[in-house]
């Protein structure tokens, strides 16, 4: 599916005009902590809200019927795309299952083939919050793919590509939390059948390198971060720090923080410590 990129773009026009997609304004900066630059956003005009009361009854499920102006493309029996309502990034695709699965299980060699595809088309970068304490907001599994680099102004493809690199040259201090990375060959050359196997069994590896049992019911609250070049794992402990929610952007260098109050407590913490705070 060589055009997801040019489908994702023309459907973003349409829910833009229709009102169905509804992009979160922004404005961002770069913290730098150790060395590392960190992209930081943080929300426009943010307002704590008066507290309302929830809404009884059980929680809808967007992807479930989803909304069809954000229907991107189909991803085989399993799987399909669609735009992700909220976007804080261009063309943030969503990799939902047609039925519900929990997001809370692990990955399954059909979800590994329906990102393969992905990745084969857009050079991106794909991640998945493994439950809530991971960052997910919503129990129906979806993955998801942004394209390649994150931010323009920033000279590698994530904020925190070096280091993911020296990682994977054997020097695992340079992230310090607990995390398993690998190499990946080229994913372009299989085919999406094949790169999904190719995907499955470095997933499985990794979580062999973390010393968990796949034959466990489910895997502990992780984020996945997958880019064409390596996948990588990182268990969490806690969904946030100083109440700044974290998911698998954040492992990628990108942080999202909703006032100055909070950008000022990130600067003071410094965005690598919050990492280890979240991480294990
Ligand atoms: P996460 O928060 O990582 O679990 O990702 C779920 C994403 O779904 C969020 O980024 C939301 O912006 C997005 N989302 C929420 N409601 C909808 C919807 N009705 N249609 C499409 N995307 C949605």
């Amino acid at each position: 599916m060589q055009n997801l990129l040019q489908l994702a773009q023309a459907q973003t026009a349409a829910a833009l005009a229709n009102g169905a997609l509804q992009p979160i304004a922004t404005e961002s900066c770069w913290l730098e902590d150790r060395e590392q630059r960190f992209l930081v956003r943080m929300l426009s005009g943010w307002t704590r809200k008066h507290p309302q009361g929830k809404p009884h009854g059980p929680k809808p499920n967007p992807f479930q019927p989803y909304d069809p102006r954000l229907f991107v493309a189909d991803a085989g029996d399993r799987h399909l795309w669609l735009l992700n309502k909220f976007p804080v990034i261009d063309q943030h695709l969503l990799l939902i299952t047609r039925t519900y699965e929990p997001q809370t299980q692990w990955l399954t060699l059909a979800d590994f083939e329906a990102i393969a595809v992905g990745l084969q088309a857009i050079d991106g970068f794909a991640f998945f919050n493994g439950g809530p304490l991971a960052g997910a907001s919503q129990p129906h599994k979806h993955l998801q793919l942004v394209p390649l680099p994150l931010d323009r102004d920033c000279c590698q493809p994530l904020p925190l590509s070096d280091r993911w690199q020296a990682s994977l040259a054997g020097n695992p201090s340079a992230l310090p939390f607990q995390h398993a990375i690998a190499a990946l060959p080229n994913l372009l050359e299989p085919s999406p059948q094949q790169a999904g196997v190719l995907l499955f069994e470095v997933y499985r590896q990794l979580w062999q390198q973390l010393q968990i049992d796949m034959n466990g019911d489910r895997p502990p609250a992780y984020n996945l971060l997958l880019t064409r070049q390596w996948l990588l794992i990182v268990p969490r402990s806690r969904e946030s720090h100083l109440q700044i929610n974290v998911n698998a952007l954040g492992f990628a260098g990108a942080l999202l923080v909703r006032d100055q109050l909070q950008l000022q407590q990130l600067q003071d913490l410094g965005p690598l410590q919050l990492l280890q705070s979240v991480g294990c």
